[in-house]
Parts: structure tokens; C-alpha cells; sequence
């Protein structure tokens, strides 16, 4: 075949492929097409193969048009190929998709859990105040969750009935977060004012009580500490938490870790003294404990109790959180964690 013969074949094969390709219906077909063409039977194939017996001078000529062809025909196949994807598509969509059903509402936005609201705000109270934040371990030895705070070897709050023990008189679950004083007073100098939040754990199951819940410790310790101090901090807190009218008494009672010991009472904030369901007719909300700390526990981490004084107190999350939320039957309801219960909070 004379070189011009070969060119002008080229041209029409491409045109010819062209046409098919209008006919073709799916990918397969494309692709058989192709092969007819480029494939190593293929026309232009074939066409190629003639090359070496061209003639040197009119080769780079036909080399072109080859290459051309064969652009030409990759380009069209690509374009097809295209489309076909395209109109399956739209044939899924049309199939699968009801595009007049009304949309999915948004995904709901996540709020902060009510205890979690209040101990931030308990929290912030105290750091306004100058106290620093401590942790310590959930996790904790007798030691530090008893013996080193003046628990008697005896003393019933060690009993099974309130301990979650992990190896009995060993390791257990801290019943309170008052073991954060013993070590942040071993590990930091004096003077000291940290508050501790976290979770404690005790043998109790009642609307009124989970055996997980949280507390917040408060702990001061420096020279000349008194109980007028202790007094003021706590009743600047009740003021900020539950306002500047709301009436306090402290009245005297017993922690192993204390001396002397107080519990402070609020006014009712339901019936503001009156007597109601509340406040069992008393008027009074109990909601904390506090107390001077025992020299007995200073001197176990190796404070000078001659010349160091402090305070403590406790604070129950879940007991402010149910005053704050009036209205929470249950203390349980905190803990089931029900979407419709926490998104009705807002910090
Ligand atoms: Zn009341």
C-alpha cells in the first residue's frame, strides 16, 4: 500500500469508529470496539505493521497520521465511556432516589452533661478565690482513703456496706475525694488551697443516691488559718452559687478528719423557710461538710500543726445540681444519660 493510501485509510477508520461508538450501549461494547481498532488484531493495528516496509522519506508522515488515529480514537472512546458513566448515574438516582422526599433533620448539636455544668461552675467559684484544681486517683489504697485521715481502724465507713472494695483493706474505690488533701499535702508546699472535683464511689442505691456520684474537696491549709476563714469562703460560695439573699447556718457534726466539724445548711430555696416537701418541714437543705483540719491528719503527712492551721470542706455535686435543677425527681437521671433529659441544659 503506497504511503497516501495508508493516511487516507486512517482517516476513514477513525470516522468509522466514530459512528460505532454512536452505537454502542455500554462499556463492554466500547471496549470490543476499541479492541477492533487498537487491539493487537486491530485495523489500525494492522495498518501500523505495514510501516517498516514504508519508504524512510514519507515515513514521519504516516507515523503522524498514525498517531493521530489513534488519539483521535482514544480521545472519542474516553468521551463515550464518559457518558455512559453519566447516564448511569442519573439511572441510579432515578431508580434509588426519591429526590421529592422531605429532608433528614440535622444532626443534633451536643451539650454539656448538668453535673458536669455545675462542677465548672462550682469550680470557677473557687479559682475567683484563689484556689488551684488537684486530682488524685479514683483508684486509691486504705491509706490514703482512711488511715491517713484519721479513720480508726474500726470506724463504720470502712464497713463492706459503704466501701466498694477492690481487695479488702487494701485497694479500693475512694468513697470521697478528700484522699487528694493527704497527697497534694505531701507533694506540695505549704501554703496550700486546692479544691479536687471528681467521682467517689459507696455502696448506695437510692432515688437519692448513686453509687457513683461527685464531689468537690476544698482544702487550705497555711499559718493562722481559723474558723472565721473557713466561714467566709464558704459563704462567699453559697452566694455566688445560689444567690446573695439565701440565708446559712453551719451546725456542728463529726468527720474523722475534722475538728471541729460543721455541716452547712441553706435556707430552703422552695419555700424560703416555710416548711415544704423539699425540705422535709425543716427549712433547711444540707450541702456540705466542712471542718478545721484534724492536727492528727497534719501531722501524719508531716505538717507543723504547732504553726499550721487549716480547712476543709465537700461539696456534692449531684446534691447542688438537683437544688439548682429544681424539678429532678431522681438523682438516677443524671446517670441514665437519655438525650432528651441532658439536651434540656445549657451553661
Ligand atoms: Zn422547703
Amino acid at each position: 500500500m503506497e504511503p497516501r493510501q495508508i493516511i487516507e485509510k486512517l482517516g476513514q477508520l477513525a470516522e468509522r469508529y466514530e459512528a460505532e461508538l454512536g452505537q454502542a450501549s455500554d462499556e463492554q461494547a466500547i471496549r470490543a470496539g476499541q479492541a477492533a481498532y487498537l487491539g493487537n488484531k486491530g485495523e489500525v493495528t494492522a495498518l501500523q505493521k505495514l510501516m517498516k516496509d514504508i519508504e524512510p522519506k514519507a515515513r514521519k508522515d504516516v507515523g503522524r497520521a498514525l498517531n493521530q488515529t489513534k488519539e483521535r480514537i482514544s480521545k472519542a472512546t474516553d468521551k463515550a465511556l464518559g457518558e455512559i458513566n453519566q447516564r448511569r448515574g442519573r439511572e441510579y438516582l432515578d431508580r434509588h432516589v426519591d429526590l421529592t422526599l422531605p429532608g433528614r433533620p440535622p444532626v443534633g448539636v451536643g451539650a454539656m452533661h448538668p453535673l458536669s455544668i455545675v462542677m465548672y461552675d462550682i469550680v470557677d467559684v473557687f479559682v475567683s478565690m484563689g484556689f488551684d484544681v488537684a486530682t488524685g486517683p479514683e483508684i486509691e489504697t486504705d491509706y490514703y482513703n482512711f488511715a491517713a485521715l484519721n479513720f480508726p481502724q474500726d470506724h463504720p465507713a470502712r464497713d463492706m456496706q459503704d466501701t466498694l472494695f477492690i481487695k479488702e483493706g487494701e485497694t479500693l474505690l475512694r468513697t470521697h475525694t478528700s484522699p487528694v488533701q493527704i497527697r497534694t499535702m505531701l507533694r506540695r508546699p505549704l501554703p496550700i488551697q486546692i479544691v479536687a472535683p471528681g467521682a467517689v464511689y459507696r455502696r448506695d442505691d437510692d432515688p437519692t443516691h448513686s453509687p457513683m456520684f461527685f464531689q468537690i474537696e476544698g482544702l487550705l491549709v497555711d499559718e493562722g488559718v481559723s474558723f472565721a476563714d473557713l466561714k467566709g469562703v464558704l459563704e462567699a460560695f453559697i452566694h455566688e452559687v445560689f444567690g446573695k439573699d439565701v440565708k446559712l447556718r453551719f451546725r456542728p457534726s463529726f468527720f474523722p478528719f475534722t475538728e471541729p466539724s460543721a455541716e452547712v445548711d441553706i435556707q430552703c430555696i422552695a419555700c424560703k423557710g416555710e416548711g415544704c416537701r423539699l425540705c422535709s418541714q425543716t427549712g433547711w437543705l444540707e450541702v456540705l461538710g466542712s471542718g478545721m483540719v484534724d492536727p492528727n491528719v497534719l501531722q501524719e503527712v508531716g505538717v507543723d500543726s504547732e504553726r499550721y492551721t487549716g480547712f476543709a470542706f465537700g461539696i456534692g455535686v449531684d446534691r447542688i445540681a438537683m437544688l439548682r435543677y429544681e424539678g429532678i425527681s431522681s438523682i438516677k437521671l443524671f446517670y441514665e444519660n437519655d438525650p432528651r433529659f441532658l439536651s434540656s441544659f445549657r451553661r
